[in-house]
């Protein structure tokens, strides 16, 4: 299973996975790969995030990464974590909250989709 993870790099939901590994050793059962991925989660060498509505996905816990999301396209950016440095230092000094950047992604609107907005 990690070894899928690895090639299937990041953002992948528990079912593309499932499909990865059965792909590959068809004998083994999706729920057994289900339970892998909660043991991995728990060792912290897997996260998941849950960008948008879909399923949450995926990925090893060394490429976690946080998100913006357009609301009226989909459109996905990556969010480098020096992003959130500022807001998870205020946070954490006004209301002793640790903010965890990398398990819901933000949403918003793209450039793009701004612009439509202002030319109405
Ligand atoms: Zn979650
Ligand atoms: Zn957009
Ligand atoms: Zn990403």
């Amino acid at each position: 299973l990690l070894e899928v993870l690895f090639e299937a790099g990041e953002h992948r939901s528990a079912e593309e996975l499932a499909t990865a590994v059965q792909g590959r050793a068809p004998d083994v059962h999706i729920s057994t790969i289900y339970r892998n991925l909660e043991d991995l989660q728990e060792l912290g060498v897997i996260v998941h995030s849950h960008l948008g509505h879909g399923p949450a996905t995926y990925q090893l816990a060394s490429l976690a990464h946080g998100h913006f999301i357009c609301e009226a396209c989909g459109a996905t950016l990556e969010a480098p974590d020096e992003l959130f440095r500022g807001l998870a230092d205020t946070v954490r000094a006004k209301l002793g909250f640790s903010i965890d950047p990398h398990h819901f992604a933000m949403l918003g609107l793209c450039m793009g989709c701004q612009e439509l907005t202002r030319l109405g």
